[in-house]
């Protein structure tokens, strides 16, 4: 179990700037999803963590230890990515002892203690009796679990994944996510996952780390990333949203010159925009409410999602609703966030 600390790193690629100031401590043990679109630099921070990429600027730390120092063997990280990198010319065990068979004779254990580990590890990612098949003879889902074995067999410092499951379906994906928590806790192994998939992080991992553009936007627990963005950005990318203009005046929220019911003690008067979840709505009666006419409805898992054009031309705002509300001029409907954020506009000042 080894503590991560990456302190001010930048990354450049031929003077575009990858990272850019990035901070960032892992605890011993934990499993932290990065999180992010594509672009937004979670693969190029891992290269860092795992050696395979020097920083420009900032160092990285693996306990009380510069790791920059050590070469990308020396680190002694498990790395799995998402296209299945096995041995195709090789068993699913040589595939497994690999890291180990490959050590020099003074740390090389003996060949059938390599023998006994590997045929553990295929026990462990439920592999048992494969041990002599060839990769192109498995499954992606079974692929990949031969992939974390044998990142797990040299008995890494640390385990890092990189989309590992982004290539699989749907239904295999939720199969192995589940396990792959199982596996982290029964080994403890500190476990940096890459995903650009939110559903996929929100449920796997300890903390997140929400990035954009080279930078991270938040760290913190899935409960407190998706409760309490700190950001637009973080509020869109991660769970739905719905975003609106409001002005703020007498420590009230106003939309289309209506109070709309909510107050804001807090908040700078001025412009602003309000967040809130389409799920996280009640439906109200009354003058001091949110009100819009049903322009389109879908079907979004057990409820309808209805999109409202807000009174006054304010702009469009999805809700979910038990039951349908077809479209026309005649549906209209009032409600309220239950639970909802205020961000500045951008420009505006303050
Ligand atoms: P992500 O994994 O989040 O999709 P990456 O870390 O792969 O993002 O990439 C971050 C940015 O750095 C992208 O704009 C990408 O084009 C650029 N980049 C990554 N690797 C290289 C490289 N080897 N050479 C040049 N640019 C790179
Ligand atoms: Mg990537």
């Amino acid at each position: 179990m080894e503590d991560i600390s990456v302190r001010h790193v930048r990354k450049e690629f031929s003077r575009y700037p990858a990272l850019h100031d990035v901070s960032l401590d892992i605890e011993g043990g934990e499993l932290i999803a990065l999180l992010g679109p594509s672009g937004s630099g979670k693969t190029t921070l891992l290269r860092l963590i795992a050696g395979l990429e020097s920083p420009t600027a900032g160092q990285i730390f693996f306990g009380e230890e510069d790791a920059s120092a050590k070469s990308v063997q020396d680190r002694n990280v498990g790395f799995v990515f998402q296209a299945y990198a096995l041995f195709r010319n090789m068993t699913v065990l040589d595939n497994i002892s690999f890291g180990l068979r490959v050590r020099p004779r003074q740390t090389r254990p003996p060949k059938e203690e390599i023998r006994k580990r590997a045929m553990e590890l295929l026990e462990l990612v439920q592999l048992g009796g494969l041990e002599k098949r060839y990769p192109q003879q498995l499954s992606g889902g079974q692929r990949q679990r031969v992939a974390l074995a044998r990142a797990l067999a040299i008995e890494p410092r640390v385990l890092l994944l990189d989309e590992p499951f982004g290539a699989l379906d749907a239904q295999v994906r939720k199969e192995l996510r589940k396990w792959l928590r199982e596996i982290h806790d029964r080994t403890g192994h500190t476990t940096v996952f890459v995903t650009h998939d939110q559903e996929e992080a929100l449920e796997l991992a300890d903390r997140l780390v929400v990035m954009s553009q080279g930078r991270i936007e938040q760290v913190g627990t899935p409960d407190e990333v998706y409760d309490r963005p700190n950001s637009p950005f973080v509020f869109s990318f991660i769970g739905e949203s719905s975003a609106l203009p409001v002005t703020v005046e007498n420590k009230q929220l106003w939309v289309g010159g209506r109070a709309i019911g909510l107050a804001a003690p807090e908040a700078p008067e001025g412009v602003a925009r309000l967040y809130f979840r389409p799920h996280d709505v009640e439906l109200v009666e009354g003058q001091a409410c949110l009100a819009g006419v049903v322009v389109a409805s879908r079907r979004v898992g057990g409820t309808r999602r209805v999109e409202l054009e807000i009174g006054g031309d304010q702009g469009l705002v999805e809700i979910d609703l038990p039951f349908d509300h077809p479209a026309g001029e005649k549906s209209r409907i009032a409600f309220r966030p239950k639970r909802w954020q205020l961000f500045p506009v951008a420009g505006a000042a303050g």
